[in-house]
């Protein structure tokens, strides 16, 4: 690949921060530049659900790197800038600036914006998402004024937020349209077991409902009705029912896009000078499936990694294992693979000790791995998914049975 006018990152989030490190660490020798829509410099997201909201992650604490980074690495860090256009015949992209910059490849790491809901009162002001540093600060202070919050999604950034408000002492309540929490995503077992934890610690669940209307005082929300016709007072509403990834930069420049950038193996789009990661792209399964789109750490930064290997001119399929965590309170839940909710659970190990894994399976073939407070498990659950090693349903419900043996065991 010709090194004149180098490679365009758009997007200076987890992935795009970290496509623009590997580059440098593969020996890419021409320009590299990092759009980032945000006025500050990468920084991590998962402790913004966390330890951010109840002061024990500073702010400090947050950032990729230190900024010298950028200038000892040779990488042009453009913050609070937004690539606006792509001419892909010309290979320039325009910025809000006005400026034009022409690459030799693009990689679009757009992350994804939360989904906010139509009913009545979202507009009004304490009802709010969470996905920036911004939205982050936001909540906080808001937090810190507030009685009474209300939950709109129980998914893992809204039961992070329950734990956390509640760890500053207010009355929490999670409104959830469907039957139980983490329902897209975990299995019933681990999902009972951490919203039981919740539970004790004093968030209040309303399970197959949603919000109806955000009522409002002077402009500001005071509660949240919910379908079934229940009035939740709320100082703040925070709303974590999921996120739609940001393809419009894509589907403007006529690359395909579908519910994601549509990408190949080696996560390259339909125009072969642009690749897309992270939040934004939607990639082949593994297994077949149709192509899945994945939010989290991993999945971001184990792409950045694949697109500069290939960039440099060592290309691999992208094949990763997915692996995610979230941190409940106390608990920690670790998933390994990717499950559907149709698959099989195996559970292994003591629920009731606050210790133990569910096995996901399709058939005979294991998917995916969920671990509460088991990191051993979760480790091992890796190693194994990466290499395909059978396991039987038999030794999965045997917690007398080491998943790293059987690791062991194949090698
Ligand atoms: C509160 C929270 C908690 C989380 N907790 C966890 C966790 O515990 N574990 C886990 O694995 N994952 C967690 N995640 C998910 C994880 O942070 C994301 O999957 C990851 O950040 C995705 O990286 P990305 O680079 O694809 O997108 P992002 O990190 O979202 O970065 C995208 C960036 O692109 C910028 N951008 C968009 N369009 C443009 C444009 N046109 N020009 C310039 N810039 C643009 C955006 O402003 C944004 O800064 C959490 C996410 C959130 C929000």
């Amino acid at each position: 690949m010709p090194m004149d006018a180098g490679v365009i990152i758009v997007g200076g989030g987890q992935g795009g921060f970290q496509a623009a490190a590997s580059l440098r660490e593969e020996g890419y020798a021409g320009p590299v530049t990092l759009v980032g829509a945000e006025p500050v410099s990468p920084y991590q997201r998962p402790p913004l659900s966390k330890g951010f909201l109840t002061g024990k992650t500073p702010q400090a604490q947050l950032p990729l790197r230190p900024d010298a980074f950028y200038e000892e690495r040779g990488i042009e860090w453009l913050a609070g800038e937004r690539v606006t256009g792509i001419d892909r015949v010309a290979r320039r992209v325009t910025l809000a600036s006005g400026a034009r910059r022409a690459y030799d490849h693009l990689v679009l790491a757009t992350g994804a914006v939360p989904r906010m809901p139509r009913s009545p009162g979202a507009e009004l002001e304490g009802v709010q998402a969470l996905r920036t540093l911004a939205d982050a600060q936001l909540l906080k202070q808001r937090l810190g004024q507030a009685h009474r919050v209300v939950v709109v999604g129980a998914g893992f950034i809204g039961l992070e937020i329950a734990v956390a408000s509640r760890e500053l002492g207010l009355e929490v309540e999670v409104v959830e349209f469907a039957q139980r929490a983490l329902q897209r995503s975990v299995s019933a077992d681990a999902a009972a077991f951490l919203s039981v934890a919740l539970q004790a610690r004093g968030v209040r669940f309303h399970f197959s409902t949603g919000a109806e209307a955000f009522l409002g005082e002077a402009g500001r929300v005071c509660a949240v009705q919910t379908h079934r016709g229940d009035v939740l007072p709320a100082d703040v509403v925070v709303i974590g029912v999921g996120v739609e990834p940001d393809d419009a930069l894509a589907r403007e420049s006529g690359l395909s896009v579908q519910g994601g950038v549509l990408v190949d193996d080696y996560l390259l789009t339909s125009d072969p000078a642009i690749s897309a990661l992270g939040d934004c792209a939607r990639f082949p399964a593994a297994d077949g499936a149709p192509p899945i789109r994945i939010e989290s750490v991993q999945n971001a930064v184990d792409q950045a990694r694949c697109i500069a290997a290939r960039v440099v001119g060592r290309p691999v399929r992208y094949r990763k294992v997915a692996w995610f965590w979230s941190d409940q309170g106390q608990n920690r839940l670790q998933i390994a693979g990717v499950a559907d909710p149709a698959d099989a659970s195996v559970l292994r190990g003591s629920i009731a000790d606050g210790k133990f894994s569910v096995l996901r399976f399709r058939g005979d073939r294991l998917t995916a791995i969920e671990s509460v407070n088991s990191a051993a498990d979760h480790m091992a659950a890796r190693k194994l998914l990466a290499a395909g090693i059978a396991v039987t349903p038999e030794q999965a419900a045997d917690a007398s049975v080491k998943l790293a043996s059987l690791v062991a065991m194949a090698a």
